[in-house]
């Protein structure tokens, strides 16, 4: 295969591939309380939202779970329920100190990804693949439930958790890194292929086209976003953090974290690809309205909804 592939392995086009998806889901691991000024932005400094701010979001905490005929593939794993039960979640010292004011989680027992996935008509047994957006603890949660299963992440992603105090990031590499986990860390290829203008890199995660693994830094060094494509419905694209709202997206309103170029950067190439594929859905991990979307946008043949 060429270094500059418009083919997925099955050597159709990316943009005529799509059949082998099954269906499309979400589920959240429980919710979460967040700033408002981390959602909305604003001009303050961090550390003064953190202490003084008084207005909180809530906010789900969406894993997307994708039938694939090869098997299960899961878009992040959640929040780990250990942060509701466990003290020594947080890392101690100042860290810890700050966390415990960014983050308020509301996770019960039926929240875990387990239980979430059993809810939804499915085991664990049945997770092929996990894609994670990026490496921040409300993303890598479920981790130790599927460890048979293979882990996705970015090259990137994974080099930046190396980093020193990458813990201060909310990236805490003692659940991430086990020994058994099978982890994949994917570099992005070269692609010419017009039907995902204007990003010029790409993976294709199933080999068929079917799910598209798309750099989107910003909200961390490394975090991807992956479009779904399904046949007779229209295409998904799952972004993780890159924004917390579709309407903020729209707006080119960023968040009051991240590298504010970067995230720039990537908001204009989502917004390029959805005038591309005017009926692209775009589906935020923390967007409350993102279960209502995928649902709108899923034909009760293909798919079910987040209550099944
Ligand atoms: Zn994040
Ligand atoms: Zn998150």
């Amino acid at each position: 295969m060429s270094e500059h592939t418009t083919l997925t392995k099955s050597g159709k086009p990316f943009h005529e591939s799509g059949g082998s998806v099954k269906s499309v889901s979400v589920i959240s691991t429980g919710t979460g309380e967040a700033h408002r000024e981390h959602i909305y932005g604003t001009r303050k400094p961090a550390l003064w939202w953190i202490f003084f701010g008084r207005q909180r979001v809530s906010i789900p905490i969406n894993v997307y779970i994708i039938e694939h005929s090869d098997g299960l593939v899961l878009f992040d794993t959640g929040q780990d329920r250990a942060v509701m039960t466990d003290p020594d979640y947080w890392p101690a010292g100042l860290t810890g100190f700050i966390f415990r004011h960014v983050f308020r989680f509301h996770i019960g027992p039926d929240d875990t990804l387990t239980r979430q996935l059993e809810l939804s008509g499915y085991s664990v047994a049945d997770v092929k693949k996990a894609v994670i957006s990026h490496l921040h603890g409300d993303h890598i949660g479920g981790i130790r439930e599927i460890l048979h299963a293979d882990l996705v992440v970015s090259s990137e992603a994974w080099d930046h958790m190396l980093q020193p105090h990458s813990e201060r990031h909310f990236i805490f590499r003692r659940d991430i890194d086990f020994p058994d986990a099978k982890w994949q860390r994917i570099s992005f290829q070269p692609t010419d292929d017009p039907s995902i203008a204007p990003f010029t890199h790409a993976f294709d995660l199933m080999g068929d086209g079917s799910m598209i693994l798309l750099p989107t830094p910003g909200h961390c060094p490394g975090s991807l976003s992956m479009l779904v494509r399904r046949d007779g419905a229209p295409p998904l694209l799952l972004v993780g953090d890159l924004c917390y709202g579709l309407e903020l997206l729209e707006r080119c309103q960023l968040p009051g974290t991240g590298d504010r170029k970067k995230l720039r950067a990537s908001y204009a190439k989502v917004l390029a690809l959805k005038e591309r594929m005017p009926d692209l859905v775009i589906l935020p991990a923390h967007d409350p309205e993102a279960a209502g979307a995928l649902r709108k946008a899923t034909p009760t043949s293909l798919g079910v909804s987040q209550d099944r």
